[in-house]
């Protein structure tokens, strides 16, 4: 008699662990999901801010052009030639 209550116990242990997991599970996907700009680092995204290169205006991504310090911030180029004609005003 004793024995068959441990193992129900036992099971209810194992089913409320695996239950618990699976909770854990949804809540943390969901959350993942639901962050503003979570993923999305390092692919082109239309939330993905570019900016004109000074020289030419060909329209760059900040994280991947060339980056000068500029006056008012950093400034950013689309080649190593733009960056070599600039001249800071
Ligand atoms: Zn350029």
């Amino acid at each position: 008699m004793i024995v068959r209550v441990l193992l129900l116990f036992a099971l209810f242990w194992v089913i409320a662990r695996v239950f618990w997991r699976f909770i854990e599970g949804v809540v943390s996907g969901a959350t993942t999901a639901g962050a503003p700009g979570g993923r999305g680092r390092g692919g082109m995204q239309a939330g993905v801010k570019m900016t004109p290169c000074p020289v030419c205006g060909t329209f760059v991504v900040p994280g991947k052009a060339i980056s000068q310090a500029g006056v008012s911030g950093p400034v950013y180029f689309c080649s190593d030639k733009c960056r070599a004609e600039y001249v800071p005003r």
